[in-house]
């Protein structure tokens, strides 16, 4: 959430960090700003809204600096408005600072602050940070202003309560950046002559693809031609390793589509090939998942697993859930990862919990990663980015290798989080219950799935009709039972997140316990309804909605006709086996909720209030 990009070298700065941001702008956008060191000056931008707001304001006034540090907000404290945007400065208006996260203790300290006689401009708890650094350095007899910058930021972090990824810069300091995080991602590009800071890799991959990923209480000096990690709390000692980016800046591009949400529903054929490669053995029939970190006899002993996640990953592990129990009959739970960390689940020895994060940042489920491992739980990570916080800290796991997902709203990362499901449950369902010949028949069933999506993508054109027709509803229903009651919900997640339609997901029989008293004639109801073992019961759940005039749009099985009659639009999906089905019979509800929003003129990839992982509480 929200975006950090410095820059320190020999080139204008502005730039760089103005396309920093645009590469950025998914993980916050509601306002945006920059800070140059020109001269021994500070010159500051900032402009409520979307970045192009803010390159307007910085190319009409064309600032020279080769020094700046510049951010895009997701909006905590204080509304988004121009005065309330990054960079913030202190006092004295010679330091200046963005950040990333929150600084719980900030009203405290702004109070001690303003009865010193300082005067805040914005309502933002980043305003007190940069006050609280700023007076420090003035207070400093340390005499090397380099030495003195790192003490003061140092100083008044040690002070504050909360999370933080920061970049700091100093007028009496030229030269110099200074970045920290704890709970905020923080990343430095190394150069030839320039270094670069961000929050993201993405922001950064055009100029270099050798970075150091900075850990919790990790501190970073950055001059043009070096960088000098230490750490914030005494007791550690940095770790710092350089690693190579194994992605382009081609890979987060749009492209030929209209949205990097399209580009990304498209691509799952070739993402969900790409988490199968390399880990299935036909031979034994079995998934091979080497990052698990744990010896056959281990996972044997495993006989309980719980994960936790957010959002679509919390559906994907709804999925999971299923298909654990289904083929290798291990007692699986889910958790809310903000839950997680404030129950306190009953766990054993022989307990294993998997966090599920496309980032590998959502604070939540680094929260629940923590707590578990507190309880001494061996805890894997299920992740995209490389290297990241979840990656780092978690005791193994396994990688989706979808690529970078730019659009807000998850689609390939969930078919990518289902099919590393469905590796797990064949890895444990093959140490326990299920027979070689089932194994195999599963390898076969997921191998075809990739093109079985590709057949959905080609009913886009239907889709968008479909999507139309419905546009202006005021709400939707998504119903499904068994392991497609997740993907009802992960259905009304995208419905809600892009077209800004209240929708909610539920299993189909729960209908008549409640949900059945909405149902109307401009309140559609999607069933995603496969040729499958409850396929009647879904049938008997779709006449009582056409019962009482509520329109039905219907995702089922190729070949399956039945449910044309009673229903006012269908969606075919290829045959596939009916516990793989949650691969397919979400795509056709992306695209819908897609061609919704579009219909709606919603921004698809920038939708209200949201932002790409969360990385505050
Ligand atoms: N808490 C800060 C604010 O509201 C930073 C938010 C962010 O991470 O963008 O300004």
């Amino acid at each position: 959430m929200c975006g950090i990009v410095g820059y320190i070298g020999k080139r204008q700065a502005s730039p760089l960090l103005l396309d920093g941001l645009r590469r950025l702008e998914y993980r916050g956008y509601d306002s945006a700003g920059i800070a140059l060191l020109t001269d021994g000056k500070i010159n500051v931008f900032r402009k409520a809204g979307r970045i192009e707001n803010l390159r307007k304001a910085v190319s009409e006034a064309n600032p020279l600096g080769d020094i700046g540090i510049s951010h895009t907000r997701w909006a905590t404290h204080g509304a988004p408005t121009d005065e309330n945007a990054h960079p913030h400065l202190d006092q004295s208006g010679k330091l200046s600072l963005v950040h990333n996260g929150v600084i719980e203790n900030y009203q405290s300290l702004k109070d001690a602050l303003k009865a010193a006689g300082h005067v805040f401009h914005s309502e933002t708890d980043t305003e007190v940070l940069a006050h609280l650094a700023g007076t420090i350095y003035d207070e400093s007899d340390v005499s090397d202003p380099k030495q003195r910058l790192v003490a003061s930021v140092q100083k008044a972090l040690a002070r504050v309560k909360g999370t933080f990824g920061v970049a700091v810069m100093h007028a009496d300091v030229p030269g110099v950046i200074v970045g920290a995080r704890l709970g905020s991602p923080l990343v430095v590009g190394l150069g030839k002559d320039e270094q670069f800071l961000a929050s993201d890799v993405a922001a950064i991959v055009a100029h270099t693809r050798d970075v150091i990923y900075l850990n919790d209480y990790d501190l970073v000096t950055l001059t043009r031609n070096s960088y000098e990690v230490s750490s914030l709390d005494t007791t550690r000692t940095a770790n710092v390793q350089v690693s190579r980016v194994d992605f382009t800046e081609e890979d987060s591009e749009k492209g030929a589509f209209e949205h990097f949400m399209l580009k990304e529903i498209y691509e799952q054929p070739q993402s969900i090939r790409n988490a199968l490669r390399g880990r299935l053995n036909r031979d034994e029939a079995t998934a091979i998942l080497g990052g698990l970190n744990m010896s056959s006899m281990e996972l044997r002993q495993i006989d309980r697993i719980i994960f936790s996640g957010c959002g679509t990953a919390y559906h994907a592990a709804m999925v999971g859930e299923y298909l654990i129990e289904a083929l290798a009959r291990i007692p699986t739970e889910i958790e809310f990862a903000s839950e997680f960390r404030y129950r306190n689940v009953p766990t054993t020895k022989s307990t294993l919990q998997f966090v599920v994060s496309q980032s590998g940042e959502t604070i939540d489920t680094l929260a629940a990663l923590r707590e578990a491992k507190r309880k001494g739980l061996r805890c894997l990570g299920i992740v995209n980015n490389v290297a990241s916080t979840i990656a780092r800290e978690s005791d193994g796991g396994v990688y989706i290798h979808a690529g970078p997902e730019i659009g807000v709203a998850a689609t390939k990362t969930f078919t990518s989080q289902v099919a590393i499901m469905t590796l797990l449950s064949l890895l444990f369902g093959r140490m326990h219950h299920l027979s070689s010949t089932d194994g195999l028949e599963l390898i076969d069933e997921l191998e075809a799935i990739p093109e079985k999506i590709e057949a959905i993508l080609k009913q886009a054109p239907l889709i968008k009709e479909i999507a139309q027709k419905y546009a202006h509803a005021e709400g939707m229903l998504f119903m499904g039972r068994q392991i497609n009651f997740p993907v009802a919900m992960e259905g009304a997640l995208k419905m809600k997140e892009i077209s800004y339609i209240y929708a909610s997901g539920h299993p189909s029989a729960e209908l008549k316990h409640g949900i059945i008293a909405l149902v109307k004639p401009d309140l559609p109801s999607v069933f995603i309804a496969p040729d499958d073992a409850v396929f009647d019961k879904n049938v008997s759940n779709i006449e009582e909605v056409r019962a009482r005039k509520g329109p039905v749009i219907a995702v089922t099985t190729e070949g399956c006709h039945e449910l044309e009659r009673i229903t006012d639009d269908v969606i075919y999906i290829p045959r596939c086996k009916s516990i793989l089905s949650p691969l397919l019979t979400v795509v056709p509800l992306q695209l819908l909720s897609y061609y919704v929003a579009l219909a709606r003129g919603c921004d698809v990839d920038k939708p209200r209030n949201l932002a790409k992982s969360v990385t505050v509480e």
